[in-house]
């Protein structure tokens, strides 16, 4: 039967119009965020650990400041505390030397007019001294030869009481919150609370997530690729993102479409895990059975999402857990990973809201797109000459183009209604720095 001239012609033309972006029974992306957000809670156990395993962890209280930091008034340079008064207008002064004031070794004594201590860097301030001359500043002279001689220092004009002076708690106050509860620890949070003295700090508990893979013709790296297999990709997008998370992860690798495997593996993976994703099975084109598996196992929405990539989504409950039916296409996956489950999982681990950082930069090429669907471009952002921002598209923007997501550095974010944007214009991109 030849396609183009028999009747089923116009049922394919029909069938066509279902794939219109246009779709009045899709769920716009802002919604299904905001409905997947409410339904999830995070988790409330918590555990002391101590400060380098705080690192990526999320802290379950407020850390409130034992002390001032620094602890007392010390210098910020290298030179000689003095008195302001004693400074000159114009001219210079000279000053008798009486001592040393070392970092951790402070100068016992109190300075008297016309006296000046050496100082080092975060020394403790002599009482008496309320500004401190850098060292390149001053002139030193020798004490000369006779029995108590004394070195003098020379300074000039220009300084003024308070400069070169670190003050206590400058830094952080006795009582002040310095980390608050639901921060993910970062680096420098680590020497923060470190200079504090803190040892220990309470975190939330890690979530466990569990994750497999559905689909007959998926094959474990190792397996031979039979004629229209495919190798298991999700697995491990699903495993890098989950770790860059810092939960704790639960590979039940490859599942069948067999209506017992699925079942059998759901039933696991909700006894063990706070979160289960899995990826393939919720479009459309499925056996009924994966539907129908999880329909008998949990309260589960299929959704249609008005984006592209990632249009079917399943979301809901297992037993207890957060239940996540991601689409099987490989960028779909990462796309819809970070669009609904990343901010899912980040509350459930009890961080604070955290807005995607976006920036609006022109595209050097065109960007073609329907009006119906918010779509996620990848692109890699670009320095021009000028120092300034721009974003190209990663060529094939297919949703099976894995590669169009490794070679990116940031989603291009078209806006439902857009109908497609020029070369030149202004976007809102998304970067992977921070996202990833
Ligand atoms: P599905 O959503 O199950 O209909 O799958 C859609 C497409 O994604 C099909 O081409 C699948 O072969 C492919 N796919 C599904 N799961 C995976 C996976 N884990 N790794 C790579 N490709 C997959
Ligand atoms: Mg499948």
């Amino acid at each position: 039967m030849s396609l183009s001239c028999s009747p089923g012609s116009d049922a394919i033309r029909a069938q066509a119009s279902c794939c219109d972006d246009h779709d009045p029974h899709s769920l716009p992306v802002p919604v299904a965020l905001a409905r997947i957000q409410t339904a999830v809670q995070p988790v409330t156990a918590s555990e002391q650990v101590a400060l380098r395993a705080a690192l990526g962890r999320v802290l379950a209280a407020d850390v409130v400041s034992p002390i001032d930091v620094p602890a007392h008034v010390n210098s910020a340079m290298d030179g000689y505390a003095v008195r302001a008064a004693d400074l000159p207008d114009a001219g210079t002064v000279t000053l008798a030397v009486v001592g040393t004031a070392f970092a951790g070794a402070a100068w016992d004594g109190r300075l008297a007019s016309g006296q000046a201590v050496r100082i080092m860097t975060g020394a403790v301030l002599p009482e008496g001294a309320d500004c401190v001359v850098m060292q390149e500043q001053t002139e030193r002279e020798q004490g000369g030869d006779q029995e108590g001689g004394q070195d003098r220092v020379r300074i000039g004009r220009g300084h003024r009481a308070g400069q070169n002076i670190r003050l206590a708690g400058e830094d952080l106050k006795t009582g002040e919150t310095v980390l608050a509860a639901g921060r993910r620890v970062q680096p420098a949070d680590l020497g923060v609370l470190a200079s504090l003295g803190v040892a220990e700090v309470r975190v939330r508990r890690r979530l466990r997530v569990a994750f497999f893979s559905t689909g007959d013709e998926l094959r474990s790296i190792g397996e031979p690729l039979a004629a229209g297999c495919v190798y298991d990709s999700n697995r491990y997008s699903l495993y890098g993102m989950l770790s860059r998370l810092g939960v704790e992860l639960i590979d039940m690798g490859v599942v069948r479409d067999d209506r017992e495997a699925l079942q059998a593996a759901f039933r696991e993976a909700a006894a063990c895990a706070d979160a289960v994703i899995t990826s393939g099975g919720v479009s459309v084109g499925e056996a009924d059975f994966v539907k129908d598996t999880l329909l008998s196992l949990g309260r589960i929405d299929f959704w249609k999402l008005a984006m592209k990539p990632g249009r079917p989504l399943a979301f809901g409950r297992l037993g207890e857990a957060v239940f996540f039916g991601l689409p099987g296409n490989p960028v779909s996956v990462v796309v819809t990973f970070y669009q609904f489950v990343q901010p899912a999982l980040r509350r459930m681990m009890g961080m604070n809201a955290v807005q995607p950082v976006t920036l609006q930069v022109p595209t050097l090429a065109r960007l073609k797109k329907r009006p119906g669907r918010t779509e996620f471009q990848r692109g890699v952002l670009e320095q021009r000459d000028d120092g300034s921002m721009a974003v190209r598209p990663t060529g094939d923007q297919g949703s099976g183009i894995l590669s169009s997501v490794s070679r990116a550095d940031c989603f291009i974010v078209l806006a439902a209604d857009s109908s497609g944007v020029e070369a030149g214009d202004t976007v809102t991109v998304q970067p992977f720095e921070g996202l990833f």
